[in-house]
């Protein structure tokens, strides 16, 4: 048991004792289903009802995504419910930026949320939208909340407005600023965006109520001066929208139905519909809220994984070790495991943490249906097979099931096997290479053990094996071999850097304790230089395939080398062949 084990049964342990520490997928899974590939949440529910009842004609979802940072594992779930509803009840899903805060986003982070968006499998209605592109329409609304006397401008200093906000236990304190007048107000607001303030020496409230139970309706804060450029409107605005007034605008604007998002949005309902009440709209959309998706061993925060970006932790965002859309689809993880992955865990307003076995699960079923079969050795052992007569040219299917042809399988008088396959010393129940004894070659021959070379150091490096000629598909005469194992030919063999991935963090709460920094796994990248079989000589980066008996791999890049080289190829584990999951 590695110590994680431990750590992790008492999770499992609690999760028993308590349902819900642990979202159970089995409990969305086994609902009814709008079709028979989805089941029906408590969200699919109220659309299917506000269609019924004639509410709406045809729904419309968004996917908001601030462009301040890649997508993670956590917006996948968002990605698929609010596409996925769209999808299945025949509305649209847009794709907007609330790109409210100009100093934390950048054009890259844009561009990659579509790449992302598209490569999960979705396509946004029309093209993508931006909250910036509406800047004049909310500064025009926010001009008229003035007008309505339901918004002032607070000329108080910003610690000012934090103590007078008041706590869950004492009411706020009326700003001196709140009643003054309509000719005021407008002046003021159109001064801060003329740039007469600032930062800080004025912010535009909505006058709601300072005694408010919920804190979010103390007067919030709609408007706030930065002198900053923006990636879209440059530097013609001096003041921006805070997300909670530009948010439920932006919905109304495009004719939101359903407004989906997580369930720290719930206290900004209120004003999510003040607002929405108070401009005035026809149909308003309406929010409603699900929990996060929080995932054992992983970190699902922005800026969070941002520092480990910038810390040099990782190798950027794609890293294969990153839980980012875009690291996950370096590692090899597929879209179509990704999205069965969220339909299993499925959606709820109750907060759990899902098992990261669930994950690894639906990635691996969707390789194991999929990826071609090869043989690659990760830990070579030279072995020279000394009765072989000549070298042959075996070959065999590239798939079990799936008709993906079949592939040549040169054996020739030197081949690798893997270190861990050949024991001097076998623990009991070992059925791989002892001295003296017998293995299977997979899809070639029986070997027999006769000779075991060492180095000065007493280091084996080399195996010598007699070959049982006539045991090519067919059992030994009067014997039973048990152990099959796999191999690779020596003489035609490509050889590959592996990149070996173990978790990023070894806490099943990556933020345990002080600083989440602490909880890395040191041990979470490890190269080894690898033989495969002949023809992967072939493959082309983003390939998958599964190397028999060891796992699931994608090539991740082949790169040039000098002259005369031939192109050095280097691959990416996905996951290895053991399931922690058993599915319910
Ligand atoms: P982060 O905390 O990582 O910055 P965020 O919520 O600020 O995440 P946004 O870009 O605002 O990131 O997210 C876009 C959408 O994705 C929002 O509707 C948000 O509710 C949803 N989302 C973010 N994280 C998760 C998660 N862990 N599970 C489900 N949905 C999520
Ligand atoms: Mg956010």
């Amino acid at each position: 048991m590695n110590p994680n084990e431990s750590e992790r049964s008492v999770t499992l342990s609690l999760a028993l004792q308590n349902p819900q520490h642990i979202q159970q997928p089995a409990e969305a899974v086994s609902n009814a289903a709008v079709n028979d590939a989805v089941p029906l949440d408590f969200i699919r529910h109220i659309i299917t009802d506000d269609l019924a009842t004639g509410k709406h004609q045809k729904i419309i979802t968004r996917f908001p995504p601030e462009p301040n940072g890649y997508l993670h594992l956590g917006h996948v779930k968002s990605i698929c419910l609010n596409f996925g509803v769209a999808d299945e009840f025949a509305g649209l899903c847009n794709l907007r930026f609330d790109d409210t805060n100009p100093t934390a986003e950048n054009q890259d982070y844009i561009d990659n949320i579509q790449k992302d968006v598209t490569w999960l499998g979705f396509k946004w209605s029309g093209e993508a939208r931006y909250a910036s592109h509406y800047f004049q329409t909310l500064f025009d609304w926010a001009i008229k909340l003035i007008q309505q006397g339901d918004a002032y401008v607070d000329l108080q200093r910003p610690e000012e407005i934090k103590l007078n906000r008041g706590n869950f236990y004492t009411p706020g304190v009326d700003s001196p600023y709140r009643d003054a007048s309509m000719d005021d107000n407008l002046t003021r607001f159109k001064q801060m965006q003329q740039g007469h303030f600032a930062p800080g020496a004025a912010v535009l409230r909505a006058k709601i109520d300072m005694a408010h139970s919920n804190v979010h309706m103390r007067d919030p804060v709609l408007y706030r001066i930065l002198h900053a450029e923006h990636h879209q409107t440059g530097d013609t605005w001096n003041i921006y929208p805070m997300y909670d007034y530009a948010h439920p605008l932006s919905d109304a604007i495009e004719g939101i139905t359903h407004s989906l998002c997580t369930l720290e949005f719930e206290d900004h309902r209120p004003l999510y519909d003040w607002l929405i009440e108070k401009i005035g709209f026809d149909l308003p959309p309406r929010q409603i809220e699900f929990s996060r998706l929080n995932v054992e061993y992983t970190l699902t925060s922005k800026r969070k994984l941002k520092r480990l970006v910038e810390e040099g932790v990782v190798q950027g965002w794609d890293d294969p070790r990153m839980p980012t859309i875009a690291g996950m689809r370096r590692r090899g993880f597929t879209p179509d495991g990704l999205r069965d992955f969220c339909k299993r865990v499925g959606v709820s307003k109750q907060d759990g943490v899902v098992d990261v076995g669930l994950l690894e699960f639906c990635i691996r079923q969707s390789l194991e249906n999929s990826a071609p079969r090869a043989m690659a050795v990760l830990n070579p052992l030279k072995v020279t097979l000394t009765t072989l007569p000549a070298s042959q040219r075996l070959s065999h299917a590239r798939h079990p099931q799936l008709d993906l042809g079949v592939r040549d399988i040169p054996l020739s008088h030197l081949i690798y096997i893997d270190h861990a396959d050949f024991s001097e010393n076998p623990p009991k129940g070992f059925k791989r290479l002892v001295p003296g004894g017998e293995v299977r070659l997979r899809h070639a021959y029986v070997v027999r053990c006769d000779e075991v070379i060492k180095d000065a150091n007493g280091a084996v490096i080399e195996l010598r094996c007699s070959v049982d000629l006539d045991t090519l598909g067919k059992n030994p005469e009067g014997r039973k071999v048990k152990g099959v194992i796999h191999w690779v030919d020596a003489n035609t063999a490509i050889s590959a850097e592996v990149r070996l991935f173990e978790r990023l963090f070894n806490k099943i709460d990556p933020e345990q304790g002080d600083d989440f920094m602490q909880n890395l796994n040191p041990d979470s990248l490890k190269i080894v230089q690898a033989k495969l079989e002949q023809s992967l000589g072939q493959a082309q980066a983003g390939e998958r395939f599964q190397f028999e008996r060891e796992g699931y791999f994608i090539v991740d890049e082949i790169s040039p080398t000098a002259a005369g080289d031939s192109p050095k190829l280097i691959i990416n584990r996905i996951l290895d062949l053991k399931d922690s999951f058993k599915p319910v």
